[in-house]
């Protein structure tokens, strides 16, 4: 019985690959500020979820099951504020996979209903903690109860940055090959900046990565958060980081409201933030291809879209 009902979920786990990863690669024309460098943005809000987080939440549920320790009723476990919960909750659903999430009381009233919608399990830390109260949460829910539980630990679980480097970063290389001079994104759990640099840097070593940390006055508002370290992760791996840069929060902001109206795309604040560090970093070169990732759109943060249009 039990292991029927495991081998149908596989079965639903593997005909949801078709909406993980294959994503487009938008060239931002318009916003570009010279035509001798072309800007690349590789579309992921384009799959089940709707956004960076579905890769690597689809290959930590799938080693999980693979492995055994995901599967006859265990509860997926993990801290997020932001779309990793989603992913999970979108992934989990379809497949039957309960879901506990660790979130900080004060995340946007869109994420909580969103996570309920598809049937999440809340569980609320202080809204004056960071997102190291909610992993602690989490951690000390598993101890308790490891048998209950799978804790996914997206901060320290080697199939998040893995997806990218098995999926992302060969499908950008496939598309563009050695043409690519620089790749950009920013860093949250650093699983997209890890995974898709070791890759591009195997096939070409002179690729320079450079990370992003958003600064300046929105710092710490939605959206954002979703590219801020409050501590190292456990998957970063310095040795592939060429150099790292602060974003104003402010600049790409303003960007939102013009990619919008240029390239008809509604952007995050990361994808904003994504795409205001690959123009800073074209303004710095005369020739080259910039790639980056728009992590996920604007449909989500209605503050963002309120205050904007
Ligand atoms: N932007 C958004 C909107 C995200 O949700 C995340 C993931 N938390 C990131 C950027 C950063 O991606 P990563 O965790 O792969 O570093």
């Amino acid at each position: 019985m039990e292991i029927s009902q495991d081998s149908q979920v596989l079965k639903s786990l593997e005909s949801l690959g078709q909406f993980v990863g294959a994503t487009p690669l938008f060239e931002v024309q318009h916003l570009s500020p010279k035509p001798s460098v072309k800007i690349f943005a590789k579309m992921e809000w384009m799959q089940f979820g709707g956004s960076v987080k579905t890769r690597p939440a689809y290959n930590i549920i799938k080693g999980a099951l693979k492995s055994g320790e995901l599967g006859n009723g265990k509860t997926l476990l993990d801290a997020s504020s932001g779309n990793t919960a989603l992913a999970y909750a979108t992934i989990g659903a379809r497949l039957g996979i309960p879901v506990t999430i660790c979130l900080p009381e004060n995340a946007s009233w869109e994420r909580k209903k969103l996570l309920k919608g598809l049937g999440v399990n809340i569980v609320y830390t202080s809204k004056f903690g960071s997102s190291d109260e909610s992993e602690a949460k989490a951690e000390e829910m598993y101890r308790n109860d490891p048998d209950k539980y799978f804790l996914a630990n997206q901060y320290g679980n080697e199939n998040n940055w893995m997806s990218h480097y098995q999926g992302t970063g060969p499908e950008i290389y496939g598309a563009l090959g050695d043409q690519i001079t620089h790749f950009v994104t920013g860093l949250g759990t650093t699983g997209s900046f890890t995974g898709i640099t070791k890759y591009l840097k195997e096939q070409k070593p002179d690729i320079k990565a450079i990370g992003l940390q958003p600064d300046g006055a929105l710092h710490g508002l939605e959206g954002w958060k979703d590219m801020e370290t409050a501590k190292v992760p456990g998957i970063y791996d310095k040795a592939v980081v060429d150099e790292i840069k602060h974003v104003d929060t402010y600049d790409a902001y303003d960007l939102i409201k013009e990619t919008a109206r240029r390239e008809g795309l509604l952007l995050s604040p990361s994808s904003a933030a994504n795409l205001k560090g690959a123009i800073d970093v074209a303004n710095e070169i005369d020739s080259g291809v910039v790639v980056t990732l728009f992590p996920d759109n604007a449909e989500k943060y209605s503050e963002i879209i309120k205050s904007l249009f």
